[in-house]
């Protein structure tokens, strides 16, 4: 029993020109690959924990011992936050959210174009390494920064869409140009999937 690195449901050359080909087989081979190894590692013996989903796992830390719950919060958060980064992104693009999402999205934050500002201007100014997340929280959309890999479940709030912003994530392709890099992010994101994970949480 224990957690995996899910596959890519593209090739790793399927984001270019946005995030190049090596830059996604680092990542996910590596790095995402690296937390889940981790993961596994932290809990081994403890069948009990190695049986949750990784997002249940999130939102119980307390069940977790103490001297293993930080290196947990790392690469467990690792796992949630890449796994869910690899599907809200999807070659070319998808088309913009519609119906309640998109109905959410201005009603939360003025308009699509409103929403994303917010979202570009939070992931921009992100001291260090972190993410940025749309959560639903208590049934209403939340823009959430995250330092290191601390992942929206650990507070009972559900990623919708989150990016990522470690250097490990653009650094090869744009140095220290992080706001080209989120820009140019935009143009892949999968709203189809967070359209879906949105309906998810409504019923
Ligand atoms: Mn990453």
């Amino acid at each position: 029993m224990s957690f995996e690195l899910p596959t890519l449901p593209y090739d790793f050359a399927a984001l270019e020109p946005h995030i190049d080909t090596q830059t996604m087989e680092i990542h996910h081979d590596k790095h995402h690959a690296g937390y889940v190894a981790n993961l596994n590692k932290a809990l081994e013996g403890h069948d009990d924990l190695l049986s949750l989903s990784v997002d249940v796992l999130l939102s119980s830390l307390d069940k977790v011992p103490t001297e293993s719950r930080q290196t947990v919060i790392n690469n467990a958060g690792g796992h949630a936050n890449h796994t869910l980064f690899w599907q809200i992104m999807t070659p070319g693009g998808s088309a913009l959210p519609e119906g309640k999402l998109s109905e959410a999205l201005t009603s939360t934050f003025g308009s699509l174009e409103s929403f994303k500002e917010q979202f570009t201007a939070k992931s921009v100014s992100l001291f260090g390494s972190g993410w940025v997340f749309l959560c639903i929280s208590n049934g209403s959309l939340e823009l959430k920064r995250h330092s290191f890999q601390n992942s929206p479940y650990m507070d009972g709030k559900t990623p919708i869409l989150g990016l990522d912003v470690w250097e490990h994530a653009y650094y090869l392709k744009y140095q220290n140009r992080r706001a080209e890099y989120i820009n140019a992010w935009w143009n892949i994101v999968n709203w189809t999937k967070v359209d879906e994970l949105f309906a998810s949480t409504q019923s």
